[in-house]
């Protein structure tokens, strides 16, 4: 796809119906009806076009949770990041994460490594310059960005010019197709746990069939597929730390959240009167 195709798919779509005042959803439900269209593409459709709404803020990997190495840090120890937390990509700052001088890439430090004998580079010879972006940008914009530049993370600045978090372009498609898992991502063995006060705690990865079976519920969406993605589309955002939803007989707390998931929710039973 070229710089422009994104923009002219975009124009396409919206020509298709701008002969008539009714709402873009209503003409895809009437598509999705008459089966011209199926419903799946009809989702990825919507999160093409809503990708204009949305900024970068609102997907990035917030500045505590950046894996990020000191400029003068040995490769070796970038080396065991990157094996430690499965990022191919880390960026390097100076003084302190509010100044990213640079991004490396696994495969940047592999060489040096395999050869100890020849002169070591340092991180500084190896990075690549940083690539930033304001946290106001919108994910099209971005996408475009990413797709001219040809970069695959970019730094996400605050007002200030501080670092808000980084972004990938996992993040941006992630938008469009829905998770995208790698080798790398991290299993979680313990999707579901009882715990000894008779609550259960439970992975917002889990899918929606399996959370039905498990309390007993019939929650559908063809826009979601995991418990954590339901809750976020019932609360039309991602629900805050606290926040609960009940339903059929259970209390679902939200137990830890970030800036894009649901990580963990706790269900409690309810009594009848509830
Ligand atoms: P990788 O496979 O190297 O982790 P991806 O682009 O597939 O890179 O990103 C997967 C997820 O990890 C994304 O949510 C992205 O924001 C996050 N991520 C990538 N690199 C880092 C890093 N150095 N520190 C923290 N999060 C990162």
């Amino acid at each position: 796809m070229d710089e422009g195709s994104n923009g002219s798919i975009l124009s396409s779509i919206r020509n298709l119906f701008r002969k008539s005042d009714s709402p873009l959803e209503e003409h895809f439900r009437d598509a999705v009806e008459e089966g011209e269209i199926n419903s799946e593409d009809v989702r990825i459709l919507q999160n093409v076009i809503d990708l204009e709404d949305k900024r970068v803020s609102e997907i990035m990997t917030p500045r505590p949770d950046i894996i990020c190495a000191e400029v003068d840090s040995a490769i070796g120890e970038v080396a065991e990041l990157i094996v430690q937390h499965g990022h191919s990509r880390i960026p390097v700052y100076e003084d302190n994460r509010d100044h990213i001088v640079g991004v490396v890439h696994a495969k940047d430090v592999l060489s040096p490594l395999l050869t100890p004998q020849s002169p070591q580079a340092t991180l500084a010879d190896l990075m690549r310059p940083p690539h930033f972006v304001p946290e106001t940008t919108n994910l099209r914009t971005l996408l475009r960005d990413l797709q001219s530049t040809r970069i695959h993370m970019a730094i996400v600045l605050d007002e200030y010019g501080g670092t808000a978090g980084l972004v990938t372009l996992e993040d941006v498609l992630e938008q469009i197709v829905g998770e995208i898992g790698d080798e790398h991502d991290v299993l979680r063995p313990e999707e579901v746990q009882e715990m000894p006060d008779g609550t259960m705690l439970v992975s917002g990865r889990v899918p929606l069939d399996e959370f039905n079976e498990l309390f007993d519920l019939e929650l559908v969406s063809d826009q979601v597929e995991t418990i954590g993605g339901y809750f976020c589309e019932l609360a039309g955002r991602i629900p805050a730390k606290g926040e609960t939803f009940t339903m059929g007989g259970w209390r679902f707390l939200v137990e830890e959240a970030d800036a894009k998931h649901i990580e963990t929710v706790r269900a409690v039973r309810v009594a009848e009167e509830d």
